[in-house]
């Protein structure tokens, strides 16, 4: 008798329906490709055993392309065609990283795609999306090598802080390397998937994350298998990279000490490119070894002939890099504080990032959250793992497919109205998928188009926000102004992109745009927009007073000017003349910045036209009137 097969634990009951997908974490210095297998997560090594695939990519002269280890080892020989970081120019103008000093690149502009920056290479102008094409690639045919077949789809993650166009540049990528994108994924989100804390818990949860160059918090908040970004923060000039550096001085000053004795100062002048690179990797290699043992050796020579030997405890090391672990411990108190929360409400903190393996950081954390982190997973690879999980569950591999991971809007979406203001329609922290709708109407009589600008931010008005994307309504049937119904829909997906439809209810015309910005914000932007709305608030509120006053005068105004262009000859001159006065007084007083005294003239006004108006309503009664039985009229 044939034998009944019984699945894998974790794996679907039916393993002919078994979809290859896979999680990728494309990162800033290392990416990982990451898989479920029978019922695990793992992360799928190249044919040499490495997991990580360093983030870089060269272009041979001979118009070859490496990704990884050996492109990364000839980034010094061949530093303008060998692209490291590119995650940091993905949808990014040159205006975004204007502060670029210590980028060796030469960068362009490229207007035909949002203006994203382009990089000089001996390959020809290249854009970050077909670099970061180039490491999926890689990853792609990693996965497929090592599961034996074609993938079904991948589940990419990116920071927390990512706006519009910097996912959209990640899901440009990803199609470029003919990867099927399931869902991009918060990190941090998958991080905490990866410790399974979607499954069993309920609560907030703080994933910290300290890599080589980078440091984020995220606080997420998981409720019913919903997880909520409540705050991010971070340092994008912090990691373990500082850690290094700190070694390196020390190493320096250990030489000159012991060097003075029997040399010149003069023979330290400023250590060449070489030495510096080799010091760095000195110190690197010391503090890794310290994470596990009590003291380093390091020993080398430099060109110069001299000869390093110095020894560092893990007491000295803890000491010299005191302040930077206290440094991460800042933008962890700000999120937490945006967040609205105590230590008390922390249910768990995740570790993320290699650095995180440093003990001194360990305690620090532990200290300030009055608990043990979680640290049983790999530090470098968790990401990774937890969007494996994820792909798993979105091509329905898993049995209970009850797994729904929900992001957040980091920014309210709104758009522009008259005078400048901002009408929210999605506001910040919406749970991701969303769609809003709100109706608006027209301005001025027999208006056949509409021009809507999108915009980003907590403002009031829109030269406080940022504009995402422009678009016009046309053919809007012409009627009296505020007749029309033109209703604009807003709708995020679950990869936080946006597409606005607007629609006039009665002709059905519609336009619709995906937003697609023509650059990103940084992290720091959305902080500075976030906190400078907490502080604006008081001029905001004036601001929009203001802008709505003058709106409120341009509309009577243009009204009075248009019923006395028609209808002048019911009342007498004096009375035209002192309603034109009046025009003119509210007129000068619009330039002026003071809503109240506008509001005030808008009310004279109004006053000063009362008797036109009776006049022109019992004209138009008349008119109406004329000729007809008063049995012929419906009252
Ligand atoms: P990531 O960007 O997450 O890959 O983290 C890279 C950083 O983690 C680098 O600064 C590494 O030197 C650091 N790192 C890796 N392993 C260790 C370790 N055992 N102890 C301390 N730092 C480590």
């Amino acid at each position: 008798m044939a034998l009944l097969q019984i699945s894998e634990p974790g794996q679907s009951a039916a393993p002919h329906q078994h979809k290859l997908a896979v999680g990728i974490d494309l990162g800033t210095t290392n990416s990982l490709v990451a898989t479920v297998r029978s019922g695990m997560s793992t992360v799928l090594q190249d044919e040499y055993g490495h997991a990580l695939l360093p983030s870089v990519v060269r272009y041979l002269p001979n118009g070859e392309i490496v990704v990884g280890h050996e492109a990364q080892a000839q980034q010094s020989a061949d530093p303008m065609n060998t692209i490291v970081s590119a995650k940091r120019f993905m949808g990014r103008s040159l205006h975004d990283i204007a502060d670029r000093a210590h980028i060796p690149y030469r960068f362009m502009e490229d207007a035909a795609s949002n203006k994203q920056v382009q990089l000089h290479t001996r390959a020809g102008l290249k854009t970050p999306v077909e670099i970061s094409a180039e490491i999926l690639k890689a990853l792609k045919v990693r996965a497929e090598h090592s599961l034996g077949g074609e993938l079904t789809g991948a589940v990419i993650t990116v920071p927390a802080y990512f706006d519009d166009a910097q996912r959209q540049a990640t899901k440009d990528a990803a199609r470029l390397a003919g990867l099927n994108v399931l869902r991009l994924l918060n990190e941090p989100t998958a991080a905490a998937v990866a410790y399974g804390l979607d499954n069993n818990a309920e609560g907030t949860f703080v994933i910290y994350d300290l890599g080589g160059g980078t440091f984020d918090v995220s606080i997420l908040k998981l409720t019913k298998g919903v997880f909520e970004v409540l705050a991010t923060n971070g340092d994008s000039a912090l990691g373990g990279d500082d850690f290094d550096h700190r070694i390196y001085c020390w190493i320096l000053d250990k030489v000159r000490e012991t060097s003075n004795n029997f040399a010149p100062p003069q023979e330290f002048k400023p250590l060449g490119e070489e030495d510096t690179r080799l010091l760095l990797t000195k110190a690197r290699q010391a503090k890794e070894w310290l994470t596990d043992n009590f003291e380093a050796q390091i020993v080398c020579k430099l060109s110069n002939g001299i000869l390093v030997d110095v020894t560092l405890s893990a007491t000295q090391f803890v000491e010299l890099t005191q302040h930077l672990v206290t440094k991460t411990l800042t933008p962890t108190r700000k999120a937490m504080r945006d967040a609205g929360l105590d230590i008390a409400d922390i249910k768990g903190v995740v570790m993320v990032g290699g650095a995180t393996r440093m003990p001194q950081v360990r305690h620090a954390v532990e200290d300030y959250f009055k608990q043990s982190p979680l640290t049983n997973l790999d530090p470098d690879k968790v990401v990774a793992l937890g969007a494996a999980i994820q792909a798993n569950a979105l091509v329905g591999n898993r049995s209970e497919n009850d797994l729904l991971l929900l992001d957040v809007t980091p920014l309210s979406l709104g758009l522009e109205t008259m005078g400048g203001l901002v009408e929210k329609i999605i506001p910040r922290n919406s749970t991701l998928p969303v769609a809003r709708a709100q109706d608006f109407t027209t301005y001025k009589d027999g208006q056949t188009a509409m021009s809507i600008q999108v915009v980003q931010g907590e403002r009031e008005l829109v030269a406080d926000c940022r504009s995402l994307a422009r678009f016009e309504l046309r053919g809007i049937p012409p009627m009296a102004a505020g007749a029309a119904r033109i209703r604009v829909t807003f709708q995020v997906d679950a990869d936080g992109l946006l597409s606005v439809t607007a629609r006039e209810q009665t002709s059905g015309v519609e336009a619709h745009v995906v937003v697609k910005p023509s650059y990103g914000l940084t992290e720091d932007e959305i902080t500075r927009m976030l906190t400078s709305s907490f502080g604006s608030a008081e001029a905001d509120k004036k601001a929009r007073m203001l802008a709505e006053a003058r709106v409120n005068a341009g509309a009577i105004i243009n009204a009075v000017t248009l019923a006395l262009a028609a209808d002048s000859h019911l009342i007498s001159k004096e009375d035209k003349q002192a309603i034109e006065a009046e025009i003119a007084r509210l007129q000068s007083m619009t330039s002026a910045d003071d809503a109240v005294a506008i509001n005030k003239g808008v009310e004279a006004l109004n006053h000063a036209t009362e008797a036109f108006a009776q006049a022109r309503m019992n004209a138009s009664v008349t008119h109406a009137l004329s000729g007809k039985n008063l049995e012929d009229i419906n009252l």
